[in-house]
């Protein structure tokens, strides 16, 4: 019954969409890692793009890991999954993102914090990746929300975009909750599903039962017209497309990524694939969604 009722309110919240994608002037997508958006919205930024929003992308978790460290052997172990030198791993992924980023037709700011296999040894295997963030790092949402340069006088004509943190990694998870905290702030935030994560069964819905906040569909946004543009973006990240797709099952050529891209997006509602956003509910928020009128 639930399920049907949030089903109900999805194709609601489709109606005039694209206005209310549009209505704000600045569009800031917080990316964990490099390829976060791409995937996960890619098409609602090219969308924002062709209509001149000049959308603008902040990479939190892409700073060179420190050359003084050494990487635990869960790093190297992922660096060999990429094919990567340590030495070269920054640098390819800056330019798959710049790449990608001129095909969206967005602008990319590098902030400056580590990704998560290379903070120590919090996390040095998936049980640890794609678990509760560590304790130690319960200030990191607050440093990341602070390193975002947003300007208090655009709050009102500026909406942000973090993600739902489906599939749990760390440093979803951390800019989920950087999200949350300038919700409560009165910044309009729309949570976008993370993908490839949310293609596992029942993975979006997992999360949405265990967040902690109450969310709803902000806006299902029809990427029928950037479909092919997404899709580009996508195949801009040849580094991470075999460990990133093999853990939803899926193959890492263009055809196989498109395929299961597609289900996902089409999801047996509508012959239209479409990205979906969800927000707080307002009426949970201290700020009561006066700040977050329109909606
Ligand atoms: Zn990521």
């Amino acid at each position: 019954m639930e399920h049907r009722r949030r089903l109900g309110e999805k194709s609601l919240a489709r109606d005039g969409v694209l206005d209310l994608l549009l209505a704000p002037s600045h569009h800031l997508f917080i990316s964990p890692h490099y390829d976060d958006i791409a995937l996960s919205c890619g098409g609602t930024v090219a969308l924002l793009a062709r209509y001149r929003r000049y959308p603008r992308v902040a990479v939190v978790f892409g700073e060179e890991p420190p050359e003084t460290i050494e990487l635990t052997p869960f790093a190297a172990k992922t660096h060999a999954a990429w094919g990567m030198e340590p030495r070269e791993v920054v640098a390819v992924r800056r330019r798959e993102e710049a790449d990608a980023a001129d095909l969206l037709g967005a602008e990319v700011t590098l902030l400056p914090f580590h990704d998560a296999i290379y903070r120590g040894h919090r996390y040095v295997g998936d049980e640890t990746l794609f678990a509760e963030p560590a304790p130690d790092e319960g200030d990191l949402p607050s440093h990341v929300a602070a390193e975002l340069g947003l300007v208090a006088d655009q709050l009102e004509e500026t909406r942000l975009y973090a993600p739902l943190a489906v599939g749990r990694h760390v440093d979803h998870q951390i800019a989920f909750a950087a999200g949350v905290m300038l919700a409560q702030e009165g910044w309009e935030v729309w949570f976008y599903e993370d993908l490839p994560y949310a293609l596992q069964p029942g993975a979006r819905d997992d999360r949405l039962r265990s967040v902690g906040e109450p969310l709803r569909v902000a806006g299902e946004v029809d990427v029928s017209g950037t479909w092919q543009t997404k899709a580009a973006a996508i195949m801009a990240y040849p580094s991470q497309l075999p460990t990133v797709f093999k853990r939803a099952g899926i193959g890492a050529s263009r055809e196989e990524i498109d395929a299961g891209m597609r289900e996902y997006a089409g999801r047996g509602r509508a012959s239209v694939p479409v990205e979906c956003f969800w927000r707080l509910d307002p009426s949970h928020t201290p700020t009561g969604g006066s700040s977050l009128s329109g909606m």
